[in-house]
């Protein structure tokens, strides 16, 4: 099957093929004509797999087709909301350059960045917006953005949403839109509140699902290192040394951890970018072109921060905490060994993580080989540590005011 197959109209096959996408992707070639005939549909299916362009053509495909009046101020007629504003980014982009032989205009609105030029685009008229839920609510309660004209509304990556804590948000979202609409809904795993989600808000749909999970599986090389708490960093210096090469995406579970191994990554003259929760917008940005222009070889990230983002390229995954969600262990390392490429995912556990491991090695089905050899091993008998709280006794739980107005997020 060839994309001409699928029934698009020729400006947008112009641009997909200048992409040197040659066949649609299994997604793709089930999404597709879906949408194109206006059926709502329930995507299982995580990034990398092409899903961005499985809604985006037959999207941009119904406008294009519908397009009479060039005169007439142009209204908002899909919508698509994105967990994060890197993925918000990444969609538009994705948007216009398969848009660039029409007059279809997209923009994205995000959290983080001045909303002034982003309203002055907005008023302009658009024909495609893809938004962040907070910044889009905060806008629609300004009167700035009319959503009377939706007719698709497209909710990506949902299970994020839902981590995220934007459930709320993305419901009162599709209640500002038109009852009648086509709505798509694209989730990597498919937990009971999605579902549920989805059946609220979807009419009928038909469910897609590809999983990349065994397929990717089968191109990367994983392995896992037993090394007790204090000594990854010294595991993760050593490796660097001497085995791991290119270009590489490291996690941490929090944004401390981050920060902490960005300071002696650099401290060692490694090439490093970050990217967390706390970082601005524009720091983000600069993190991820740094990393994709090669500038820096090494990005060290947050889950949430990094998902969704599509990296090509990327050689070896490093989980040096392994994640509490067992899926996240598959999201991280789904970014390497991409299209039937060699990739390489390294994990470090620790003693309080071995159930983490447990959890994962059920997920995914096998077990995960343990290096032993190298210059930290575990103790097969050591426990988790445990962290005695210091301080006065008569302070415990007690949290001034200002402390627990200053709490951040963890990610
Ligand atoms: P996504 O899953 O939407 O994030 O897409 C992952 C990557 O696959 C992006 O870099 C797309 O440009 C690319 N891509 C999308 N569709 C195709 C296709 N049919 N053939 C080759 N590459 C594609």
């Amino acid at each position: 099957m060839t994309f001409k197959d699928l029934s698009l109209n020729a400006k947008i096959l112009k641009a997909v093929s200048e992409q040197n996408y040659t066949t649609p992707t299994p997604i793709q070639k089930e999404t597709i004509p879906l949408v194109l005939e206006g059926i709502d549909v329930i995507g299982c299916a995580q990034t990398g797999t092409g899903k961005t362009a499985a809604f985006a053509l037959p999207i941009l495909n119904k406008i294009f087709e519908q397009q009479n009046d060039q005169k007439k101020a142009k209204k908002i007629k899909a919508l698509i909301v994105s967990p994060t504003r890197e993925l918000a980014i990444q969609i538009e982009e994705n948007f216009k350059i398969y848009s660039t032989y029409t007059n279809i205009r997209t923009t994205s609105v995000y959290g983080g960045t001045s909303m002034e030029p982003q309203i002055d685009v907005l008023k302009k008229g658009v024909d495609i917006l893809i938004a962040t839920p907070g910044r889009l609510l905060d806008l629609h309660k300004r009167d700035i953005l009319n959503l009377d004209y939706i007719e698709i509304l497209v909710l990506d990556e949902a299970d994020m949403m839902l981590d995220m804590g934007f459930i709320d948000d993305v419901k009162k979202i599709e209640r500002l839109c038109p009852t009648q609409k086509q709505s798509l809904l694209f989730s990597a795993t498919m937990p009971l509140k999605i579902e549920s989600l989805a059946n609220e808000i979807l009419t009928e749909p038909q469910k897609v699902s590809v999983s990349v999970i065994s397929s990717a599986a089968k191109t990367i090389h994983q392995e896992v290192y037993m090394v007790p708490k204090p000594k990854k960093i010294e595991l993760c210096l050593h490796l660097l040394r001497n085995e791991l090469r290119g270009n590489m995406i490291i996690f941490r579970r929090t944004k401390f951890g981050v920060d902490k191994l960005e300071t002696t990554l650099l401290k060692n003259n490694y090439k490093v970018a970050t990217i967390h929760g706390d970082k601005t917008q524009v720091a983000r940005t600069k993190a991820l072109n740094k990393f994709k222009n090669n500038d820096v070889n090494i990005l060290i990230a947050t889950d949430v921060a990094a998902r969704g983002i599509d990296i090509p390229n990327l050689d070896i995954v490093v989980n040096f905490d392994l994640p509490n969600v067992s899926e996240s262990y598959v999201h991280r390392i789904g970014r390497t060994g991409r299209a039937g490429k060699e990739g390489r995912a390294i994990s470090f556990c620790a003693a309080d993580e071995k159930s983490y491991l447990k959890d994962i090695q059920q997920l995914i089905g096998k077990l995960i080989s343990v290096e032993e050899n190298h210059p930290y091993p575990l103790d097969p008998k050591a426990k988790p540590e445990v962290h005695k709280k210091k301080g006065s006794k008569y302070k415990k739980g007690r949290k001034s005011e200002a402390s627990k107005k200053k709490k951040k997020r963890w990610y």
